[in-house]
């Protein structure tokens, strides 16, 4: 069993600047965490702390039942791959992942068996003669996760182990890490910047802010349900556009005023801010995108929810048209249809779905609705 469990854990540096506070998170055997956050924002940290590189300052680690706060990295059963995966030069494919094992005094023939069981799972076994100079920048890569393979860890830690690839490599790795994951059923703990990363390896992702941790959950919660304006801000490219509005409700019917433009709630919305008493408070409004509709039938299916503007940049990006522009001042992003007519300058009506808006008090930044 490869479950971990962080209680309470925390991370004062010598300098007394606290780079991790409070950190809680049950992870269960054969998950797949990510953990992501804007730089400095305590990931790399959390993970050297799990690795034992870093002590604890606070609070209690677990692997499996057993408290490892105290453990040596050697004895915690975890291997870690960084991103500067630093293969000895002077030694071949073979013995930079046989390397570990030999230092552990492991027998030759069993060493033998598992290096060439790594070397297939990662498509290196034509390549184990070979020394690093003479590997592609994907293919040193996989030999830093074989020398992780093959020592059976039950946890693996993986610090942006893509960040020095180039974009079609990084995109080839993330398929061959994901597959992996599922070979090896072990559970991996991965630190990365890269959204899509995030969203498509993880089972759950971790999202951290100064320390603190702001929401776990699925890749899918995350991006339909953020808990606070940090996350929602954070998951999700292009960005999703915020408006601060003036709430008004009038019965069961709930509208937002954004300077003198006047949209209104769905049923579905309206309850939570009739019941939070927001009437007449300021919140900021949140829609994605792709929720921005410039298409005649979508605006003629919500005329309460239309706003109109100057298209001040098109980007067409192939399968998909970001059209930029401003709403009462707010910076609005729509993704639309690669067919739209709407080109810069153009005064373009669009329609924002509102059942899909994300409302947020404007002082707490934590989700209403
Ligand atoms: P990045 O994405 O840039 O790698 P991160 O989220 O991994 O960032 P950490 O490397 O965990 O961030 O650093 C968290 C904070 O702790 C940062 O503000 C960093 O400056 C600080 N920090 C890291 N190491 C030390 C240290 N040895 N002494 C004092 N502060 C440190």
């Amino acid at each position: 069993m490869a479950s971990l469990s962080l209680q309470h854990i925390n991370k004062t540096y010598p300098n007394g600047f606290e780079a991790v506070k409070d950190f809680n998170l049950e992870i269960e055997d054969k998950e797949f965490i990510i953990f992501v956050g804007p730089s400095g924002c305590g990931k790399s940290t959390t993970l050297r702390m799990i690795a034992g590189l870093e002590e604890i300052s606070g609070g209690t680690l677990k692997i499996g039942d057993k408290v490892v706060n105290d453990v040596e990295p050697k004895d915690r059963d975890i291997a870690m791959v960084f991103q500067n995966y630093a293969l000895y030069p002077h030694m071949t494919v073979y013995d930079n992942m046989a390397f570990g094992l030999k230092l552990r005094k492991v027998p030759k023939d069993q060493i033998d068996k598992m290096v060439k069981e790594a070397a297939r799972i990662l498509d290196l076994e034509k390549l184990l003669d070979r020394k690093p100079k003479a590997l592609s920048g994907g293919q040193r890569q996989r030999v830093a996760m074989g020398r992780a393979i093959v020592r059976e860890p039950k946890v693996f830690l993986m610090d942006e182990p893509l960040s020095n690839l180039d974009a079609k490599l990084r995109v080839q790795m993330r398929i061959e890490i994901s597959k992996l994951h599922e070979r090896l059923g072990a559970t991996i703990i991965y630190v990365t910047h890269d959204q899509t990363e995030a969203m498509t390896l993880g089972t759950r992702i971790v999202v951290m802010k100064d320390g603190v941790v702001q929401q776990v959950d699925t890749p899918q919660n995350l991006y339909n349900a953020p808990c606070n304006l940090f996350v929602a801000g954070f998951i999700g490219s292009p960005q999703m556009n915020f408006m601060d509005g003036v709430v008004s409700v009038n019965g069961n019917e709930v509208s937002i005023k954004v300077g003198s433009t006047t949209v209104k709630l769905p049923a579905s919305k309206a309850k939570a801010l009739i019941d939070g008493g927001y009437d007449g408070k300021t919140v900021v409004m949140g829609i994605r995108p792709e929720n921005v509709h410039d298409s005649e039938s979508f605006i003629e299916m919500s005329p309460n929810s239309v706003v109109e503007s100057t298209i001040k940049v098109y980007e067409l990006l192939g399968a998909e048209v970001y059209l930029y522009f401003d709403v009462e001042g707010f910076p609005m992003t729509a993704r639309v249809d690669p067919r739209t007519t709407a080109r810069t300058g153009d005064t373009v009506k669009f329609a924002l779905d509102m059942e899909k808006v994300h409302i947020f008090d404007k002082e707490t930044e934590l989700v209403i609705t």
